[in-house]
């Protein structure tokens, strides 16, 4: 008898005892190799064109479950079908990745050019700080056309797989979350209500350094939260008093507090290049990480490092509300 479930947290532990169900399997999400084949599974029956890899595709979809790896293929070829091409292309793949991952292109949404202007000012803000963010990926697109629910994205690329963050990473992942935000007070003197999911995953971050990865100096590698499901992002609950629950709020403020004076600093110190960001957005729209380099550093001619970045592009999705950071 074979059987599968997600939850095998909340199964009766007579039902895993040896004699009834002897063996557990565990399967993860694909790994790279395991996408390429999925991929190539996916487009037996699809012509490709010489230009599309599924090498860099399985390595551009990091976090991808095969029934999405299975969903990009059907979404590239019914863009090459309806942009009329006898064969899919790279340019076909790449969108449907995005697509996948944010939603449709609404480009017919008119935008009142207030609305696109901070837009442009908190991506550029998301992009800038995490281009001098030690352990931040690479930028491979930054856009300000509307997509499923977000007003905009910034898109990097991971260069590999990664099974484990180091606090480090998620410190600069923090700060690069801020960014967006930090980058609207720089620029604008203002700040709006577009970096809602950006606040929401920054503070759900530096919770779990402090309640779950034993990555606070004040508790240690103490577990002041449980989650209830190992294998799904089960609700979680505190196991601590409402002493140390308050004390938590406190550390998570300080956290936060900490990145957002980082991003301001280096939002500020280049706040030029900030600028030219948003307005080369504003001009066009969408921006490939090269372009954006360019922006940064417009004598220098991209460095070996970037060029091989922007050749393996791997992002993960990061999805919903106003904006959206993918990564
Ligand atoms: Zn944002």
């Amino acid at each position: 008898v074979m059987a599968a479930t997600n939850r095998p947290d909340i199964l009766d532990s007579a039902l895993l005892r040896p004699g009834r169900f002897d063996r557990q399997i565990v399967i993860h999400l694909p790994d790279v190799k395991a996408r390429e084949e999925i991929l190539k599974i996916h487009s037996r029956q699809k012509p490709l064109a010489d230009d599309v890899n599924l090498n860099h595709v399985a390595k551009s979809t990091a976090g991808f479950s095969p029934a999405d790896l299975e969903n990009i293929m059907n979404e590239s070829a019914l863009l090459c079908a309806r942009r009329r091409h006898k064969k899919i292309t790279a340019q076909d793949v790449d969108d449907a990745i995005l697509k996948v991952i944010v939603g449709v292109e609404k480009k017919s949404a008119v935008k009142i050019p207030k609305d696109r202007r901070i837009t442009a000012v908190h991506e550029a803000g998301h992009a800038v700080v995490s281009r001098f963010l030690k352990n931040q990926d690479p930028v491979h697109e930054i856009s300000i056309i509307p997509r499923g629910m977000a007003a905009g994205y910034t898109y990097y690329v991971p260069s590999e797989d990664k099974q484990h963050m180091s606090k480090k990473e998620i410190l600069d992942s923090i700060v690069g979350l801020l960014g967006g935000r930090v980058a609207e007070e720089v620029v604008l003197d203002d700040v709006c209500t577009g970096a809602s999911n950006d606040i929401e995953q920054a503070t759900k971050l530096a919770r779990a350094m402090i309640t779950r990865l034993g990555m606070s100096d004040t508790f240690g590698m103490m577990a002041l939260e449980t989650q209830s499901g190992q294998y799904l992002s089960g609700d979680s609950n505190l196991v601590c008093s409402d002493q140390t629950a308050a004390r938590i709020d406190v550390e998570v403020k300080q956290i936060i507090a900490n990145c957002y004076e980082q991003a301001y600093q280096i939002l500020s110190d280049n706040k030029e290049k900030l600028h030219e960001t948003a307005k080369v957005l504003l001009e066009k729209e969408t921006i490939t990480g090269m372009e954006f380099m360019a922006i940064l550093a417009p004598n220098q001619l991209p460095s070996a490092e970037t060029e091989k970045a922007e050749e393996k592009p791997e992002e993960k999705p990061d999805d919903s509300a106003d904006d959206v950071e993918v990564k």
